[in-house]
């Protein structure tokens, strides 16, 4: 029979990719500590890739304005230029267990956590997990959601990879206008229906919509999908006659928002304030040992929430920093600077 493999122990595990997630696997790999990071989602970037791709972020440092995507991409190439740096995505956390470290001292002890796929071992965990795991809300059509996968999509699309086709967008909220306009200009026919006249996206974005060449239909909802192996019709209705309407289309995306929640986290044991905050002290320490929390889930006692994504890159480098020292004892928490302790990457940055 063949052994089984020993688990590798990871110095911290980071759960959630979001920004938060993200930079704080740069600053592991920059402290030398080996990094995996874990999110629900199929991709990275949190809210900022769920909820607003496209829009223009105007507070983040160094930066007076860049568009959600490419802050993303940024921060990816950033967290991800450490070998020892792991991305584990489309995973959900479900459960934090405290196990024998593999192969270590009698009473030694390490962190697991458990995915819906997987076990992770890790002597830190630092909880980066936002306002929680998403989850595309569903349209209660059971006929439209047997084409799932069969060009009906829900969750986040690629705008880039609608070009040439004939899409229809259902929803009223920044995802599903955002998605709307950046497919217009490359698409061969772009339509938006929602079901009344007021939209939950940005007024900016409406404005936009409105100017644009996308088919706008208000009071419309989708009744019907049909094609054969692959969606090639869409019955639409308004709501107000009961008129229907079919369009020829190759791709309809299900915009409805996402649903988030804390769900399982919120059974590992943490001190909570509410239900949706993460107890932290001002070392972003959580009331279990090497365990952190930082970003939007985490909440110091004193203070209100300030749910930026600045204010994340602030608690998870000190969150990183302090569990360095949980792995490391007696070392330094003040980690030098990256000017100095990076010096010569330059030329592997550029190229
Ligand atoms: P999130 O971005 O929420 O990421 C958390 C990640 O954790 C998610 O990917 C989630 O899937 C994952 N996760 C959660 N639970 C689990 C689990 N059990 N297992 C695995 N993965 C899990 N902030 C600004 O500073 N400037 C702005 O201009 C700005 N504009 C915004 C516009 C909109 C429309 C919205 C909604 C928010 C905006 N924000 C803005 C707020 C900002 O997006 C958040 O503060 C930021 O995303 C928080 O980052 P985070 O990494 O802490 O959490």
């Amino acid at each position: 029979m063949a052994a089984k493999k020993k688990p590798r122990v990871f110095d911290v595990t980071i759960i959630g990719a979001g920004p938060t997630g993200l930079f704080g696997a740069f600053y592991a790999g920059m402290r030398e500590m080996s990094c995996k990071v874990i999110d629900a989602l199929p991709e990275p970037g949190g809210q900022i890739t769920a909820l607003y791709p496209e829009k223009y972020i105007y507070d983040t440092p160094g930066f007076p304005a860049i568009v959600g995507k490419d802050l993303v991409a940024n921060l990816v190439q950033q967290a991800t230029q450490w070998e020892d740096n792991e991305l584990c995505l489309g995973q959900r956390a479900e459960r934090l267990l405290q196990e024998p470290l593999p192969d270590g001292e009698p009473g030694e002890t390490c962190w697991v956590v458990e995915t819906d796929k997987d076990r992770h071992y890790t002597r830190t965990v630092i909880i980066a997990a936002g306002i929680g795991a998403f989850s595309p809300v569903r349209l209660p059509n059971e006929q439209v959601n047997q084409y799932e996968g069969k060009g009906v999509i829900y969750g986040m699309v690629r705008p880039s990879e609608y070009a040439g086709k004939r899409v229809l967008v259902v929803g009223g909220g920044d995802s599903a206008v955002d998605w709307a306009l950046a497919m217009e200009p490359i698409a061969e026919r772009v339509t938006l229906i929602h079901r009344r006249d007021g939209f939950r996206a940005h007024e900016a974005s409406v404005k936009a919509l409105m100017e644009s060449n996308v088919d706008v239909r208000l009071f419309y909802e989708l009744r019907e999908v049909q094609g054969k192996d692959w969606v090639e019709r869409a019955v639409i209705f308004d709501n107000r006659t009961d008129e229907e309407d079919v369009l020829e289309v190759d791709a309809v995306i299900l915009a409805l928002g996402f649903k988030a929640d804390l769900g399982p986290i919120r059974e590992w044991g943490l001190e909570t304030i509410g239900r949706r905050y993460i107890k932290v002290n001002s070392r972003m320490e959580t009331n279990l040992p090497g365990v952190y929390a930082a970003g939007d889930v985490a909440l110091q006692e004193d203070l209100d929430p300030l749910n930026l994504i600045v204010v994340g890159y602030g608690q998870v480098t000190i969150a990183v920093n302090y569990a360095y020292t949980y792995v490391h004892p007696g070392a330094k928490v003040f980690p030098g600077h990256s000017s100095e302790k990076m010096a010569g990457k330059e030329k592997e940055m550029a190229a």
